[in-house]
């Protein structure tokens, strides 16, 4: 059985103050939904607070990314220890405005989901095409080769606790959302990919869709049979559109 799960991104939106009482209003919000697992994954700087206001919630900690090394002279980041010192469950790696503003490889992206699952962290991994690759046709590739070239390369044991986060970067923050018909078909290869590898655990991983998901659209994207959930973005600031993506299911 694999877990619906409803992550939101909440990306660099929010102060501290503003993001407790996100958090706040969610955990009120969900207390009566029991067939999905939600997940918010806020900015590094309010994690400790977010955390506290968890604690003892079916809520998960997420953060949006983790440092490829893990320590010593690299001013400025945040180390998979570091977070898992704050009871962060969950990070979002390889998210594509990651990859595209900060130039994460593939290589990069690996260093961090090994040190990420080293610290007991489970990887939300993130991969999609952009619209050029779409419109030539080349999404299947395009995403083969990014689960290749990072999840391929994690043990069997630790693929267990990979999320695959499938995010058309065409459709994040732009208003347009993939068709349930897109999503289910290219989830479904995902699965086809990962089972290629890593067999019958496949069909436990949870795959996510990403990309301008809202309460209006949610349902039929969802109601797909190898959609497990979302990754949510925009939607994911406003507790009510939340819970209501979540209530889809
Ligand atoms: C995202 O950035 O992961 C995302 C899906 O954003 P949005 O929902 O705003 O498109």
């Amino acid at each position: 059985m694999r877990t619906n799960i409803v992550a939101g991104n909440w990306k660099m939106n929010t102060t501290v103050e503003e993001g407790v009482k996100l958090v706040s209003e969610i955990v009120e919000k969900s207390k009566d939904l029991s067939n999905v697992k939600l997940i918010v994954a806020p900015p590094f700087t309010h994690i400790f607070s977010v955390g506290e206001k968890i604690r003892g919630t079916a809520t998960g900690l997420s953060a949006q990314n983790c440092a490829s090394e893990a320590k010593g002279a690299f001013t400025g980041e945040v180390s998979s220890e570091m977070l898992a010192s704050l009871n962060v469950e969950y990070v979002i790696i390889g998210h594509s405005e990651r990859r595209e503003y900060y130039k994460e490889s593939d290589e990069i992206l690996l260093k961090k989901i090994k040190l990420a699952l080293a610290s007991g962290i489970s990887p939300i991994f993130c991969a999609g095409e952009n619209l050029a690759e779409r419109e030539a046709n080349r999404h299947f590739e395009v995403v083969k080769k990014q689960i290749e070239e990072v999840v391929f390369k994690i043990n069997e044991t630790d693929f267990e606790k990979i999320i695959i986060a499938y995010e058309p970067v065409w459709a994040i923050g732009t208003g347009k959302t993939a068709t349930a018909e897109q999503a289910q078909e290219i989830h479904a290869y995902i699965r086809k990919v990962l089972s290629a590898k890593f067999g019958e655990k496949a069909e436990n991983t949870s795959i996510l869709y990403g990309g301008s998901c809202k309460p209006g659209n949610a349902k039929e994207i969802f109601s797909k049979p190898d959609v497990d959930g979302g990754l949510i973005g925009g939607a994911s600031l406003n507790a009510d559109e939340f819970i209501a993506i979540a209530k889809s299911f």
